[in-house]
Order: structure tokens, then sequence, then C-alpha cells
């Protein structure tokens, strides 16, 4: 079978089990580790046999609901590739735009000119994605993550280590592994499971029956873990600090709504993703 006929019947194949053609390019990728150029490029060359066999396997997983994240092993985040597993929830592209503001907004809360690194604390690591990314982008900065799930710890430690990123990573509930020791810091970055459980129901199986639970859930209402941290919140924050969590669309309001009862006068922003969604919650806090 030519490159171009495996990617064919790939494509009809996907999309007559409602999943996206792009799927088989980056499978067929994965099993020739070819770039996308090089793939296009090899149109006419003939694929062996054997890698054919794994190949089509594969398709009819991604064809049943399997990610094509877990087949791989792998998802990009932030321009690097991070492990995943079913152990953790994947890498989203929404996720990256919560690091630009953060980003964007650190001159409000840090001075990096006076050799004082700022200290950031992700919690809910999950794969390790917004730690280990912060922790590579911000080279003045000392970072922590937390997680209640050990399997969760183990793959974020792993990328942590391939990516040369320096973060401490504790097991624990929310904020708790560091005020339970009286550690403090400036910005707070999250994003926690926010969807309600409700909507278990109408959620896409590829979703729902792979990626885990604790990763996604959050209460009849979503807000949950927002209830939880915010409270913790004030323990551990140093002023001037920054709160950033990704949010669920539709609950920016009653986020907001929570950190100015917890610290009245904070400026609180609510910003839309790329697809006009209301996905960030950014606080800063002065006084
Ligand atoms: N913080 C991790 C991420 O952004 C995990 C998120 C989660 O499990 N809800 O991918």
């Amino acid at each position: 079978m030519k490159v171009y006929e495996a990617l064919r019947w790939a494509s009809s194949f996907l999309q007559e089990h409602d999943y996206e053609a792009a799927i088989g390019e980056r499978l067929l990728q994965h099993h020739t580790g070819w770039s996308r150029t090089r793939l296009l490029a090899e149109y006419h060359t003939i694929l062996e046999e054997e890698l054919v066999d794994k190949f089509q396997k594969d398709v009819h997983l991604a064809a049943k609901g399997t990610p094509v994240q877990h087949i791989t092993g792998e998802e990009t985040f932030y321009g690097r590739t991070f492990l995943v597993s079913s152990d953790v929830l994947i890498p989203r592209p929404e996720t990256e735009e919560l690091i630009e503001a953060v980003l964007a907004r650190l001159p409000l809360i840090h001075n990096s000119s006076n050799g004082i690194p700022v200290k950031i604390v992700d919690v809910g690591t999950g794969s390790g994605i917004i730690a280990v990314t912060l922790a590579l982008e911000l080279s003045d900065s000392i970072v922590t993550a937390t997680d209640i799930s050990p399997e969760a710890l183990s793959v974020a430690k792993q990328n942590a280590k391939r990516l040369h990123a320096e973060v401490t990573f504790l097991k624990g509930d929310l904020l708790e592994p560091l005020t339970s020791i009286g550690e403090k810091g400036s910005i707070v970055i999250s994003n926690p499971p926010y969807i309600p459980e409700g909507d278990r129901a109408v959620m896409k199986a590829n979703v729902v029956d792979h990626e885990p639970s604790l990763a996604l859930f959050a209460g009849e209402d979503g807000l949950n873990i927002y209830r939880r941290l915010v409270k913790q919140i004030p323990k551990f924050l140093l002023k001037p600090g920054m709160i950033a969590l990704e949010i669920g669309h539709g609950q920016g309001e009653a986020v907001k709504k929570l950190i100015v009862e917890q610290f009245n006068g904070a400026t609180v922003e609510i910003l839309d993703d790329i697809n006009g969604k209301e996905r960030m919650v950014i606080s800063v806090i002065y006084e």
C-alpha cells in the first residue's frame, strides 16, 4: 500500500465513524516517524506490510474512540512534546492561552530586574504541562506543582525530567501540601476539573470513556474545586499576587464572585479563548 492510499483509506474510515480525517495523518506520522512535510513528499512510497498492519489497527482504535494521544502516548503543548496517558487529562490548546495570559500580566506583580524569583504553584498539575512550561519560559521562577493523583504525578515528573524543567512535585489536595508547611508564593495557576456532572451524558465517548473523571468533573455546577481552592488561597498568596484559573464557558461571573468575596479589591478579568468562549479568570491582588 502506498502512503496516499493508506491516508485515503484512513480518512474515509475515520469520517464514517465521525472522527476527523487528520487523525489518520497523525497516526501514519507516528508509525513512519516522518514529519507531515515528509509524509506528503513520500506520497507514492510503498509502505511495508507490517507497518500498514499496525497503522490500520491504530486507525480502528481511533475510530472506536481511543484518543489519538493515547495511541501515540504524546501531545504537543506550547511547542513542546509531553507524555500523556489515561491517568491525566490530554493537554488542550485552550490551556496554552492561560499560560500566555499569565506571562503577559506578570510585570503587574513581579519585577524581573531585582533578582528575586517569582514563586508559582500549579494546582492539579495532571501531566505537568502548566508547571513545566512556566518553569521553562520563566528562568527566574520557582515552580511547585500539586496533584492528588499519584499516577498523574508520576507522568508529570517524567515530563519535567525529559524537558529538563525544575519543578517540585507534591502530592495532596489543592494547596494543602504547601499551606500545611507555611509555604507562600505570588502566583496560583490551575486548570482544575470544571465540568458539571450532568454534562457526562452529552459528552463525546473519546473524552468520557478515556480521560480520568477526576480531572474532568467537579460537582453539580462544575464549581466545586474553585470553591475549595479559592478558600485556601489567602493562606498561600503573597501580595501583589495573581490567580489564574481555566474555566468552562458560562462560569466566569460565578468564579469572579468567589474571588471577590475572598479578596475585596481584587481586579478580576474574565477572558475568552480563541473560539470566543469564556475560558479564563485572571485576578491580580494588590493589597
Ligand atoms: N493542569 C492540567 C492540564 O492543564 C490538568 C488539568 C486537569 O486534570 N483538569 O492539563
